[in-house]
């Protein structure tokens, strides 16, 4: 039996920097499902899909494959065979992966590709709806988030830093959007697990995030043993 851990919360709160190095840290698969929502976004965006017309998102999910692979212990996500990982990070691909998210369909499909990933082994998964639908028996369910305000600036950091221009109001609003869409959606919104610890990290460096995350596995790895 694997030892899983689950990390959700909504966008921009440093999910996937603390899963990640909370998996380096204790040797676990790292699994990024936000990554997977991107993929099937960018495909449908590559094709031309009518994100409003559910029957052709439904139709196209047939002819899209996705991999995950490890390289240089970090996580590559390939569509139909390319290697997308970096084509994803779009302010677009982020909206557009909000929105088919939405979609049960999309939502069944990655579920049920997520769980195979994770059967048997330690992992560390991020997402949305981990802790309460991907690994509802997960070890550890962790809900990360900050204010709005420290999201948008962390993110905004990142997007100057990749070199793409973008103002703290655009990405506020953009955060704003995903929040709204992601919380109010019927198929599994964005909701803390009711046995999940929340962390708000908005005064918290990554390290300090992945220290305080180290010590609760600690403990529940002693409690399970
Ligand atoms: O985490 P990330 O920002 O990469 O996720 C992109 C989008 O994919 C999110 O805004 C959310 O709508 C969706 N998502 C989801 N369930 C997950 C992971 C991501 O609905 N487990």
């Amino acid at each position: 039996m694997g030892f899983s851990i689950a990390i959700d919360g909504p966008s921009g709160a440093g999910k996937s920097t603390a899963a990640k190095g909370l998996a380096r840290e204790l040797g676990f698969v790292y699994i990024d499902t936000g990554a997977m929502y991107r993929a099937v976004a960018y495909f449908l965006m590559n094709n031309e899909i009518d994100l409003d017309e559910k029957a052709e998102i439904i139709e196209a999910l047939e002819n899209i494959v996705l991999d995950i692979k490890y390289i240089d212990k970090n996580q590559h996500i390939f569509l139909n065979g390319n290697d997308v990982t970096a084509e994803i990070r779009s302010r677009a691909v982020s909206e557009n992966a909000s929105r088919v998210s939405a979609v049960r369909e999309v939502r069944q499909k990655l579920v049920s590709i997520q769980r195979k990933m994770a059967e048997g082994l330690n992992v560390v998964m991020d997402g949305r709806d981990i802790g309460t639908v991907v690994l509802p028996n997960a070890d550890i369910k962790i809900y990360l988030t900050a204010s709005v305000k420290k999201r948008a600036e962390r993110r905004l950091l990142e997007l100057l830093e990749k070199g793409t221009s973008a103002t703290l109001e655009d990405i506020k609003a953009d955060i704003e959007k995903r929040d709204k869409r992601d919380m109010t959606r019927e198929e599994s919104p964005l909701k803390q697990a009711e046995d999940a610890i929340v962390i708000d990290c908005g005064n918290m460096s990554a390290k300090e995030v992945i220290g305080e995350m180290l010590n609760l596995v600690k403990q529940a790895y002693s409690n399970k043993k």
